[in-house]
């Protein structure tokens, strides 16, 4: 297949890329490097051994992305760009509804115009809202708590119509759980701008010394331990699962949704013991009051990925820790 990346050199778009390149499709990356390097395409030809080809421009950009598609002879679309910071979603709404609502309806313009009907969208367990019942499976009542989680809620929601307008469209939305880890090579990973706000890159850069400690927010929830449970998965995994995605799409034209994740749920005690593992030393933290807006537990019933894709994720939390550490360490100056 000719598959196009939006999004194609950030953090989840670039280890899919390896693993589409690999299985021997042919990979185009269009990406407006607002969050990511250009050198990215170096770091996946010393992986993949292939040059990809990528295309700098923005997803509202119909006609360059017209011109994409019909120049790479694209066949389907995984589409990763947009904008993922829900605080900044909150502070500064319509940069979220330009990015992520503008850019997807400019791609399905572009697509409808060149033919081109498959389509995977990166969707996430947020547009389950607060969760009603754990493990989340894909019957779950959809919400939305903040203008990210709405932006990918309503994405969801134009896909649906779309595919029900006309037959002819195959469309996934991928709702994933929480990315973590890196590529085994440490070539690749994530590399959030600023202080991060995620755990894992946060407990990494914890672990070099560029944050004195980790701030565990809350530990008075209705936990094992206290802490807040999510569900993890390596973003191999992840990136393995759109490869499933991909090849089960061309046969099931219509929407469907499908979650990624492990099924399996770690709190933030777990997550530090895994990365004290990792780096081979107690990672100091300290629990200070809960962060605003946050849910106590959250994981997949992963198991429609399974019946569906023959998918499910094979590696484990110091798989994630590990390679997490490896690709910190390489990237620390
Ligand atoms: P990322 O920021 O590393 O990658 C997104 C890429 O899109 C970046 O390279 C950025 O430069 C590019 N981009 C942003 N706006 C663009 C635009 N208008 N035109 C062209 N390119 C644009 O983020 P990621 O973690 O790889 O996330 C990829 C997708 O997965 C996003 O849609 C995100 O919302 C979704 N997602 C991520 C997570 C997560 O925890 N990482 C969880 C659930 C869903
Ligand atoms: N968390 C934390 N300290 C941090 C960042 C996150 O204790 O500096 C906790 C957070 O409260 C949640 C879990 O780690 O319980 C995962 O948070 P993250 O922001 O990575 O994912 P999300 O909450 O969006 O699922």
């Amino acid at each position: 297949m000719n598959i196009l990346l939006t999004g194609g050199t950030g953090y989840i778009g670039s280890h899919t890329a390896v693993v589409l390149a690999q299985a021997g499709h042919r990979v185009v990356l269009f990406d407006n490097l607002s969050n990511s390097q250009a050198s990215t395409v170096d770091r996946l030809a010393q992986i993949t051994g292939q040059r990809l080809p990528l295309v700098v421009g923005d997803v509202r950009d119909e006609a360059l992305l017209a011109n994409t598609l019909r120049d790479y002879a694209i066949t389907a679309v995984v589409h990763f760009a947009g904008l993922k910071a829900v605080g900044e979603s909150v502070a500064n709404p319509l940069l979220y509804f330009a990015n992520n609502l503008h850019g997807t309806i400019a791609l399905l313009h572009a697509m409808q115009a060149t033919g081109v009907r498959q389509l995977v969208f990166s969707s996430s367990a947020t547009v389950y809202g607060n969760p009603h019942y754990l493990p989340i499976d894909e019957q779950h009542p959809t919400g939305s708590t903040n203008p990210y989680g709405r932006t990918k809620l309503h994405v969801e929601e134009m896909l649906f119509d779309l595919a029900r307008s006309d037959a002819s469209w195959h469309i996934a939305c991928l709702r994933y759980f929480n990315p973590a880890g890196a590529h085994s090579s440490g070539l690749i990973g994530e590399l959030p701008n600023g202080i991060p706000n995620n755990l894992m890159p946060y407990m990494a850069q914890v672990a070099t010394g560029q944050r004195a400690e980790l701030t565990v927010f809350g530990d008075d929830y209705p936990t094992s331990d206290g802490t807040g449970v999510r569900d993890y998965i390596h973003v191999m995994d992840l990136a393995e699962g759109h490869a499933a995605a991909l090849q089960h799409l061309g046969s099931q034209p219509g929407w469907d949704a499908i979650n990624l994740g492990t099924g399996q749920g770690y709190s933030v005690l777990e997550m530090v013991a895994a990365f004290s593992r990792a780096i081979g030393r107690p990672l100091p933290y300290r629990i200070a009051e809960r962060r605003a807006g946050d849910t106590a537990a959250c994981y997949a019933d992963a198991s429609k990925a399974l019946t569906l894709l023959g998918w499910q994720a094979k590696r484990n939390l110091d798989d994630i820790c590990s390679s997490a550490w490896a690709f910190q360490q390489a990237h620390t100056t």
